[in-house]
């Protein structure tokens, strides 16, 4: 299938996703036409994310493996280390910044009466974190047992003993050619599996748009609405100002090429609002239409699905800004730095996964003493907002693998 059609298809799938999400939310929910619509939409939506999560973890493996020998025998490591690593804390405090600056020049969720939510509030089982609790776990979960992590799907384990693996394998040389060819035979097969998946992406993305359509909560929504035109609109604005002005300024590439050419890892960041299953298809833009080198790609993309997120950042400052608001509370420059700072690690150590940033969340809350339960008030309309912060940060990665191959060519 050329690309051109299966981006028309695409494009099809969210406009038909969106029409008949929005007739299915007008439905009664309780019919059995609503009930069965939602039942067999889901079954589709599933099986795309599905799909794309039975590929991730050899494709994480392989493609960590592959880029960090690659890399390494091309004597760039070094750069490429310093530089994606750079990239991703720079652009993650920039967005803090952002959702901070923002929030509190606007103030939303001040005039907003707590009682409203009180039932909400006692009604939820939050779960209580320190920051020291969280970091320690963190620190857990980046050694284990390979086999364990892979079957689990603890991809941050995987990433820590793909790059290890990767170096082993160089520092090794030539005795270890053959597993090294090996690796690189499966990753080109993993990749040929994607290429399959894809096709199934319009339907996939239309079911899973339908679904979240559908299954809105429109009065909390609209009790919250100033909250998420803030979130959506700030991250918007990182999405499309601040990032593509750091493409442009370092690689010349203007957003126009960018959108082309990430439009498919985009829309399925957006309806599976996970940057891990979205990685394939993150993969196969910036390497086919991007036209990034493969060692980069393979080395920057699948560390970045991890570990930066834009978006989740810039979620974590605003909503604890948002709660604080809620509850009263005035947060002065000392909690808003540790705001600052346990948003940040709390996205570094958020999964790509939907709704993970609302998890580390808790961190971000208890570090400056607002009530952890209030996330209860965020949950039902998270599936929402997750949405675009998946999006962009997806987008950060793909800016970052275009920013550290300018760099590695440069030298
Ligand atoms: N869903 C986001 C992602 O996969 C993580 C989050 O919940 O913020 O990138």
């Amino acid at each position: 299938m050329t690309r051109t059609s299966l981006n028309s298809q695409i494009a099809l799938g969210v406009l038909l996703g969106i029409v008949v999400g929005v007739g299915l939310a007008t439905l009664d929910q309780t019919t059995p036409l609503a009930i069965q619509s939602l039942y067999f939409v889901g079954l589709i939506s599933t099986l795309f994310i599905d799909l794309l999560k039975m590929v991730l973890v050899p494709l994480v493996f392989t493609s960590i493996v592959v880029g960090v020998a690659n890399l390494q025998t091309h004597q760039q490591i070094n750069r490429v280390w310093v530089v994606t690593i750079t990239y991703f804390i720079l652009t993650m405090i920039l967005a803090i910044l952002l959702g901070l600056f923002v929030t509190n020049s606007l103030r939303p969720g001040e005039e907003l009466q707590i009682a409203m939510f009180q039932d909400i509030m006692q009604a939820s089982e939050a779960k209580q974190m320190t920051w020291q609790a969280f970091f320690a776990q963190f620190l857990h979960s980046l050694f284990l047992n390979p086999l364990a992590a892979m079957a689990q799907g603890q991809i941050l384990a995987i990433v820590v003993f793909a790059l290890i693996f990767g170096i082993a394998l160089v520092v090794g040389g030539n005795r270890y050619t053959n597993i090294l060819n090996l690796m690189k035979e499966l990753l080109e097969l993993i990749l040929m599996l994607v290429n399959w998946i894809m096709r199934l992406a319009p339907f996939g993305i239309m079911a899973l748009l339908i679904q979240l359509i559908a299954t809105q909560d429109i009065e909390l929504l609209m009790t919250l609405i100033q909250f998420v035109y803030v979130v959506i609109g700030t991250t918007l604005f990182h999405g499309l100002v601040i990032l593509p002005l750091i493409l442009f300024l370092t690689t010349r590439t203007t957003p126009i090429k960018l959108w082309k050419g990430a439009r498919e890892a985009l829309i399925t960041a957006l309806a599976t609002s996970s940057s891990a299953a979205t990685l394939p298809v993150t993969l196969r833009c910036v390497e086919q239409y991007l036209h990034v080198k493969p060692d980069v790609a393979r080395f920057v993309l699948p560390v970045g699905a991890t570990m930066n997120m834009d978006g989740t950042a810039l979620y974590e400052a605003i909503a604890a800004l948002f709660i604080a608001n809620l509850v009263g509370v005035d947060l002065n420059l000392t909690q808003q730095l540790i705001i600052f700072f346990t948003a940040m690690f709390a996205a570094i150590g958020a999964p790509g996964i939907p709704s993970a940033g609302m998890i580390t969340m808790a961190m971000v809350l208890q570090a400056v003493g607002l009530p952890v339960e209030a996330i209860a008030i965020l949950l039902p309309i998270d599936r929402l907002l997750d949405t675009v912060r998946t999006m962009v940060n997806v987008e950060g990665d793909i800016i970052g693998s275009m920013v550290v191959q300018y760099w590695v060519d440069k030298t």
